[in-house]
């Protein structure tokens, strides 16, 4: 069996702890490789390394980083299709999807080339006589971020683009679910000509997540992954003085007005519900379908469902690939039998859709009308193809179902009405609204986050947030007096 090992010190580091987790093939169902999983003692080592690192980088001129970065960018835009494949053979989504991810990923070194503007500080000149005052940003030393599944190249990219741009050490803990594309990516990141340590990829779980989160060389952790964790992270990292930023898990609902063109939000809750297998954070869960619109809208959603190709992400036919476990299909599959039960109309069944073959981790689509607020299938982050559609009344209903869910990541509004679409706007509390876009995720120059329990911590990640959260601020106030001038005054410093 072929394995996945730890990037440290600019090589790759066979794991030694003699523990190890199985990856997937999810279309074939097949364990395909073994992932090391570090002890804490492996955290301590790549952690040395990029301490070391850490004072010679720092030291690297902007232009030197930035020229660095633009080499980066090149070669992950030429291994393109090599980092999708390695995202579909172990995560499972469709080729074309796992190239969508890198793309975005993509922005975010693009963004991270314009360090030498982007970190620039500020100054103020004669804030007293003779006396200016400036303030720069420099970087926190060694961070590390820690990621989910979905996005095994999207995320770490959202993470170590500003991280190493900034000027820090950075040692990312992907998932040990599909940790191939990270090593992949650490490969790039030398060959562009980032130094030895300045980039560690540990392999592992919660052994090493806790390790980094004690450590006290460890000075800023970014996290992605599901709620529970998320509130983990913030709670230990804050607990021993680190700077922390956890984004958690999601519910986005999609309201549909009754003036809204039935067709085109109906395309858009198909692919914004199962693209990916809805293994999005940003994926549209539920479905929130104002007055009238109802009927005609789960008709015209049902009605899109047996055309969907569910088949191997490597498939160019397929649109749709497996869930990532076995484990994760069985927790999927269960709302199917839970919701009915409660009290919702299952309009298509994703167990009966057409499959590919026997093995793999497939499940079709499904969508459940009828559904209220009490259900788990509404309550719970399902995170696979399940959409659930909820029947209010009127719009301001719609929105008091939103702001009452204790998720707030992404959420949209689809109308024809100008008016409305701005007060969903300014009334709707969710860190990413679209307005007839159903995945608002920001471009690489804005910063994506979420609200209430899918962030902790009060910046979101990447864009000019991300400089912020890799930087910490100093203030340096200057003169240059005539020794001849000089006197003692023990008064407090005045400025006017
Ligand atoms: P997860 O929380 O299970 O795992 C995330 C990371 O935490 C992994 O690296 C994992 O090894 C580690 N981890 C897991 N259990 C741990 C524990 N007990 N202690 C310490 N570390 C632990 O999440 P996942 O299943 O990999 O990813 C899916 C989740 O991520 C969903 O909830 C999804 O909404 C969320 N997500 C959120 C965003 C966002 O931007 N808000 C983006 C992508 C995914």
């Amino acid at each position: 069996m072929e394995r996945i090992s730890h990037w440290i010190g600019g090589k790759l580091v066979p794991g030694e702890s003699g523990r190890t987790g199985p990856v997937f093939d999810p279309a074939a169902g097949t364990q395909t490789h073994e992932v090391d999983l570090a002890s804490a003692g492996e955290v301590d080592v790549a952690v040395e390394a990029a301490r070391d690192a850490f004072a010679g980088w720092r030291s690297t001129s902007l232009s030197r980083r930035s020229d660095i970065l633009f080499r980066l960018r090149d070669l992950v835009d030429r291994h393109r299709r090599e980092i999708g494949a390695l995202i579909t053979q172990q995560h499972g989504k469709v080729l074309s999807d796992a190239m969508g991810e890198v793309a975005r990923g993509l922005e975010n070194i693009e963004f991270a080339t314009g360090v030498p503007h982007l970190s620039k500080g500020g100054f103020s000149e004669q804030v007293s006589t003779g006396v200016d005052t400036y303030s720069i940003r420099q970087p926190l030393g060694v961070v590390a971020g820690i990621t989910p599944f979905n996005f095994p190249a999207m995320v770490p990219m959202w993470m170590f683009a500003n991280a190493i741009a900034c000027g820090n050490a950075f040692i990312l803990k992907p998932s040990e679910k599909d940790p191939g594309a990270s090593m992949l990516l650490a490969e790039l990141v030398t060959e562009a000509g980032v130094p030895d340590g300045v980039f560690n990829v540990v392999q592992g779980d919660k052994v090493v997540v806790n390790r980094l989160l004690e450590h006290p060389e460890v000075r800023a952790i970014s996290f992605v992954g599901s709620t529970p964790i998320a509130r983990y992270i913030y709670e230990t990292g804050t607990k021993h003085g680190k700077r922390v930023q956890a984004l958690g898990g999601a519910k986005n609902h999609m309201v549909v007005l009754p003036d809204a063109d039935i067709d085109m939000a109906a395309d858009a809750a198909v692919s914004a519900g199962y693209g990916s297998a809805g293994e999005r954070c940003m994926a549209i869960s539920v479905v929130v379908a104002v007055g009238d619109v109802a009927d005609p809208l789960v008709e015209a959603i049902a009605a899109r469902l047996p055309a969907l190709q569910i088949g191997p992400g490597m498939d160019p036919e397929s649109e749709m690939g497996p869930l990532v476990t076995q484990q994760h299909l069985d927790k999927v599959a269960s709302y199917l039998e839970s919701a009915p039960a409660q009290g919702a109309t299952l309009v298509a069944d994703g167990r009966r859709h057409e499959r590919y073959g026997d093995a793999g981790f497939f499940l079709g689509v499904s969508l459940l009308d009828h559904v209220t607020t009490e259900m788990d299938a509404y309550r719970d982050e399902i995170f696979g193809p399940v959409l659930s559609l909820v029947r209010v009344p009127t719009y301001a209903d719609a929105v008091r179902l939103v702001n009452d869910n204790p998720y707030g990541n992404g959420t949209a509004i689809f109308t024809r009405d100008g008016g409305a679409a701005r007060r969903f706007q300014f009334e709707v509390e969710a860190g990413m609204v679209g307005v007839n876009v159903p995945i608002p995720v920001p471009v690489g120059y804005y910063s994506f986050g979420g609200w209430k329990q899918s962030l902790f911590g009060d910046t979101h990640m990447y864009g000019p947030d991300g400089i912020h959260f890799y930087t910490k601020q100093k203030v340096v106030t200057a003169r240059w007096p005539d020794p001849g001038t000089s006197a003692v005054d023990l008064g407090f410093p005045r400025t006017r």
